[in-house]
């Protein structure tokens, strides 16, 4: 097997600090506001990969001083209901940020209960007016996934800007705004960006071009070490569970990188787990605090 040679980026490091940064902040807002920041979690049905990632969630607000309450409900609720409790949220005065945890049972109409909740209050980001903001490059939430591989990148000093990022991957909560972000003009941004999809052709000769590579497939350990270049920067952004009868859970999580391949030929590389995963709730902590020093002026 090659050697590693590349720089692995620690997410979980990267995190520790900005939840550092962050807890000092909120510490300041109580004492010279007396604001705490609110988040409100809802969760719908018996998923438990949902149930871990909302576990993870509170857990991390409560670490750090920010007020967090869970709406669990079963999988029959209505939509109507749903939407009277993010009304409800929207005008809750202690609530800086609603997260709806995703995916959402079929009957229910996605677009129509993400839409309801309050723009001022979207800290994860999904809201059209949030992501038109993004596109537009007028401030708003960033969506947390594609904000925390921006910061990933800036708190390991790599430098975006007039690089070439390809983006394997074009969906609206990661592909689409990351390509946004590090497009925009402005400092962690200014790169020249590609997209790439399920209908590209000669995915590896687009691959191969990048300075910076984001995976973001759903597809385990579908990018090797032939299709990138030699010294570029790699960002696994991948969960999948692959069955692994070596480990007592029957499962390991891998990435979208075929991480020993990959290892050998890049710079620097975000492992899974402990790359993009921390990022992503430590943004989310980081936009909840954004929108509580907004609070008097919402
Ligand atoms: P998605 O299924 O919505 O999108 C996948 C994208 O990959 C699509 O745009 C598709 O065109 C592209 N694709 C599929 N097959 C391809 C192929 N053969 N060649 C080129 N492109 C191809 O997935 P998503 O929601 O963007 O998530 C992607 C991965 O990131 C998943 O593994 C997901 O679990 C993970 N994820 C991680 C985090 C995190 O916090 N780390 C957050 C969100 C998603």
């Amino acid at each position: 097997m090659a050697t590693v040679t590349a720089e692995i980026i620690d997410g979980n490091k990267i995190s520790d600090t900005i939840r550092e940064e962050l807890k000092a902040e909120i510490k300041k807002l109580k004492q010279e506001q007396g604001i705490t920041p609110g988040l409100a979690v809802i969760l719908v049905g018996d998923n438990p990969a949902s149930q871990v990632y909302v576990r993870n969630k509170n857990r991390a607000c409560h670490k750090i001083g920010i007020y967090s309450e869970q709406h669990n409900f079963p999988g029959d609720i209505t939509e109507a209901e749903l939407l009277d409790l993010i009304q409800t949220l929207n005008s809750d005065p202690k609530i800086d940020g609603i997260l709806l945890q995703l995916p959402l049972p079929d009957f229910i109409n996605e677009n129509r209960v993400l839409t309801t909740i309050l723009p001022a209050k979207d800290v994860d980001g999904f809201h059209p007016i949030n992501l038109g903001k993004l596109f537009i490059g007028t401030p708003g939430f960033k969506p947390c996934t594609p904000f925390g591989i921006q910061k990933m990148l800036s708190y390991s000093g790599i430098k975006t800007d007039g690089a070439h990022v390809v983006v394997v991957g074009r969906s609206n909560i990661v592909g689409k705004p990351v390509a946004g972000i590090l497009m925009q003009k402005g400092i962690e941004a200014n790169a020249t960006v590609t997209i790439c999809h399920s209908h590209t052709r000669d995915l590896p000769s687009i691959t191969r071009q990048a300075d910076i590579l984001i995976a973001a497939i759903g597809i385990p350990e579908f990018i090797k070490g032939d299709m990138v270049k030699q010294g570029a920067v790699v960002i696994d952004v991948g969960i999948n569970r692959v069955d692994d009868a070596k480990s007592e859970r029957g499962y390991r999580i891998t990435g979208d990188v075929d991480f020993a391949s990959v290892a050998a030929k890049c710079r620097a590389i975000s492992p899974v787990p402990g790359g993009v995963g921390p990022m992503t709730i430590s943004m989310l902590l980081y936009n909840t605090v954004q929108s509580a020093r907004q609070r008097m002026a919402r």
